[in-house]
């Protein structure tokens, strides 16, 4: 495809996607001759709502030689252990996915599985018992996992909450430091190169025309590179995740944060509170075919907690995914790739993925067909791992407005079919390749919707398996109890 070496990448728009990719890039070739560009428009501005992440994102900070409470001060994040659902098995319902499993496994299969036939011969504690990370969000509480073999207990994952406009700032300031340089401006037209195809430059409204041998598409919806100028398909996935719309809003805090992200079911979609250490994240994620946006700005601030200190921004948006995010000479990460709605919190994690399958792929610096053949068919399968278990959420609800009914009663991907049923016949958790959402995360999902498989009776004496149970169970409490709330873990951190 192309024999010379990449000497130089353009990366337009500075929105999360954008500054990610340039602080990475700036590390991985900070021993390399290739100079690295971002363009972005300050008229135009960014999204600016991604604030809950996944745990993924250590790796990330990690990869970059940060420190935590370097970024934890810089972004004013809190700490998170996982989402809490509330009102979608039913009115007045809760469960919580955690970053973690339950129990450890006592018989010759996962500890879940002898909870659920334990269940079915009348055991009565909830699975939510066995897991030290969803008693310490419940607790409000925060304490860092202890990944020692004999504390299995307390192997749990975390990720944050984080200002989306420091993280990029924060970012900025980084990547400039090792060298990427910015230039500010709007683009106004992209020249191809007409006998390869390939991207040639950016035409800026200013006059100026910068040249480039890669350029990353971070320009969000408009994906002006990948999609405008190369002509590159958008699946819409709408018909499976019907929301189309949010309105985002910021709050005072007015409670301590917890650790975890909310998320309230509401008459037309979900409601998300993402607590920071200075002010609170908002927003309704809906389906417009299901309420106006008159009413869902009225039962969002209806549902508020705390005094408003932004005024609702509506974001309208198609839920799918580009049909290839590599092509030619340009590489689409961030919104331009895809959007899959926040409810797992994972279009941050995808643009890491983005990031890695770039760097992994750009083999010897240069741009291959083979290879961006592998990285384009890898981005599609996570693509659509997360968007089934997106997918389940809606599937299982128990609630009964039209909407919800919908959703429920609608056609879903057969990798989905296929899933749930396997559960429901035999407890077993399928997992095909790039799969985000590993085991612990679905059975968090069919245990919170109230789903109760096939389970083959205990392999031993009830009451000796019992008996374990509930030592695990108290061992779980009694490290919840030592526990410092989360409040007091993160003034430990700033002070
Ligand atoms: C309602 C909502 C809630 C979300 N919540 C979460 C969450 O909790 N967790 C999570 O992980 N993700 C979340 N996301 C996704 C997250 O916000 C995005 O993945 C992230 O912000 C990346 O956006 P981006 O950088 O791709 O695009 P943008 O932020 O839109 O940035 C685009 C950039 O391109 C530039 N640009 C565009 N056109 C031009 C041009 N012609 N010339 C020059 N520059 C240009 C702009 O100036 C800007 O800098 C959410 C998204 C939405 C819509």
């Amino acid at each position: 495809m192309s024999a010379e070496p990449v000497k130089k990448i353009l990366i337009v728009g500075g929105g999360t996607a954008g500054w990610m990719t340039a602080a990475y890039l700036a590390r991985w070739l900070e021993k390399v001759d290739i100079q690295v560009v971002l363009l972005e428009s300050e008229l135009i501005g960014t999204v600016g709502v991604g604030e809950a992440t996944v745990p993924g994102i250590h790796q990330y900070i990690q990869y970059l030689g940060i420190k935590e409470s370097e970024f934890i001060k810089a972004t004013n994040a809190t700490f998170k252990l996982g989402i809490e659902f509330e009102n979608w098995a039913g009115m007045d319902a809760r469960f919580f996915h955690p970053f973690a499993g339950y129990g450890v496994q006592i018989e010759d299969r996962p500890f879940y599985k002898t909870w659920w036939s334990a269940k079915a011969q009348g055991y009565s504690e909830g699975l939510e018992k066995f897991c030290l990370c969803t008693q310490l969000a419940k607790a409000g509480k925060f304490a860092l996992p202890n990944f020692d073999e004999k504390s299995r207990l307390a192997w749990y994952n975390y990720a944050y909450h984080f200002d989306a406009s420091l993280f990029a700032k924060f970012l900025r300031g980084y990547a400039e430091k090792r060298g990427v340089t910015r230039i500010e401006g709007k683009i106004n037209h992209v020249q191809l190169d007409t006998s390869t195809g390939f991207i040639q430059s950016a035409c800026m409204d200013s006059g100026q025309v910068v040249e480039a041998d890669l350029f990353v598409d971070c320009t969000g919806m408009p994906a002006l590179l990948i999609g405008k100028t190369l002509g590159v398909g958008y699946e819409d996935w709408s018909h499976w995740l019907p929301c189309d719309s949010a309105l985002a809003v910021q709050t005072k805090s007015v409670v301590d944060p917890d650790p975890f992200t909310r998320s309230s079911a509401r008459t037309a979609g979900w409601q998300w509170h993402i607590p920071l250490q200075h002010r609170v994240g908002n927003g309704y994620v809906y389906s417009s075919e299901f309420i106006s946006p008159e009413k869902a700005r009225e039962e969002l601030l209806n549902n508020l907690i705390g005094e408003r200190v932004t005024e609702p921004k509506l974001i309208r948006f198609t839920t799918g995914m580009r049909s290839d995010f590599w092509v030619k000479n340009c590489v689409s990460i961030g919104l331009s790739s895809g959007f899959l709605e926040p409810l797992e919190s994972t279009s941050i994690s995808l643009i890491q993925s983005g990031i890695a399958k770039l760097t992994a792929f750009l083999v010897n610096f240069k741009i291959d067909e083979k290879h961006v053949a592998e990285a384009n068919r890898l981005n599609r399968l996570e693509y659509e791992r997360i968007r089934d278990f997106i997918i389940l959420h809606y599937k299982l609800n128990g609630r009964s407005n039209p909407f919800w009914q919908h959703v429920r009663e609608m056609n879903i991907p057969s990798t989905l079919e296929e899933k749930i049923a396997a559960f429901s016949r035999s407890c077993d958790i399928k997992l095909i390749e790039q799969e985000s959402f590993k085991e612990d995360s679905w059975v968090s999902m069919f245990y919170g919707f109230g789903q109760d498989p096939y389970a083959p009776a205990l392999l031993a004496e009830p009451e000796k398996i019992q008996a374990v149970m509930n030592k695990m169970k108290n061992a779980i409490q009694k490290g919840c109890e030592l526990a410092t709330s989360h409040a007091e873990f993160i003034q430990s951190i700033n002070t």
